[in-house]
C-alpha cells in the first residue's frame, strides 16, 4: 500500500531515507524539506522519535552522506570515507551490548541496543548493515526517469526496478512502441 506524503519501497530504511530527495519524476520534490517532516517519515517508518530533535541541518547532512554512498555502491566504487565517518558517528551515539543469536541454524553477533533506537541510529544501522553484507546490492532503478535507489538481494541479483509494476510497465509500453528517437 502506498504512503500518501512519502515513498517507501522498504526494502532498507536508509535508502528509503536517501530516497526522500529523489523520485519517479525527473525534477521530485523534496519530501522532508524541514523536521516536522522528518518526524513525520520516522513515524511512518515506524521509527521512535527518541533523539530529542536533531537539528534539521545534521538530519540533512547524513542524508546527503548517504545519498553519496549509495551513488558510489550503485556505481561499484568503494564506500566513500565521509559516508563511513558519519555512519560511524552516528552509530557511537548508540548505548548496549553484543549477543550471540542462533539465525536458521547459524550463529550471529548481534548488537542489542539498551534503549529504542533514534531514527538517525535505525538509518544509520541499516546502511552498516547493507555495506557488511556482500550478498546485497545497492543499485538505482532502471525506470527512464527515475532515481530511486533500492537494494537487490534475490539470489540472482537481477533486480531492475524500484517497483516493476510503475517503472518497469512503462519500459515495456517504451518498447512495444519502439525505439526512441
Ligand atoms: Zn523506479
Amino acid at each position: 500500500m502506498a504512503h500518501p506524503e512519502f515513498t517507501l519501497l522498504g526494502d532498507a530504511v536508509w535508502l528509503d531515507f536517501v530516497n526522500s530527495a529523489r523520485g519517479r519524476a525527473l525534477t521530485p520534490p523534496d519530501l522532508l524539506p524541514d523536521a516536522a517532516a522528518f518526524t513525520r517519515w520516522a513515524h511512518a517508518q515506524r521509527l521512535m522519535q527518541l533523539d530529542g530533535g536533531v537539528p534539521y541541518p545534521v538530519i540533512r547532512g547524513f542524508r546527503q552522506h548517504l545519498t553519496v554512498l549509495a551513488e558510489a555502491l550503485d556505481a561499484g566504487c568503494l564506500a566513500p570515507a565521509g559516508a563511513i565517518a558519519a555512519i560511524n558517528g552516528v552509530l557511537a551515539g548508540s548505548t548496549g551490548n553484543h549477543r550471540l543469536t542462533r539465525v536458521s541454524g547459524e550463529w550471529r553477533l548481534q548488537f542489542a541496543p539498551a534503549k529504542a533506537l533514534a531514527p538517525l541510529e535505525a538509518i544509520a544501522r541499516s546502511a552498516a548493515t547493507t555495506l557488511a553484507d556482500p550478498a546485497v546490492v545497492v543499485r538505482r532503478c532502471a525506470g527512464q526517469t527515475c532515481s530511486l535507489f533500492f537494494v537487490d538481494a534475490s539470489p540472482s541479483q537481477s533486480r531492475r526496478w524500484c517497483t516493476a509494476e510503475l517503472c518497469g510497465t512503462n519500459l515495456r509500453i517504451e518498447r512495444r512502441r519502439g525505439p526512441l528517437r
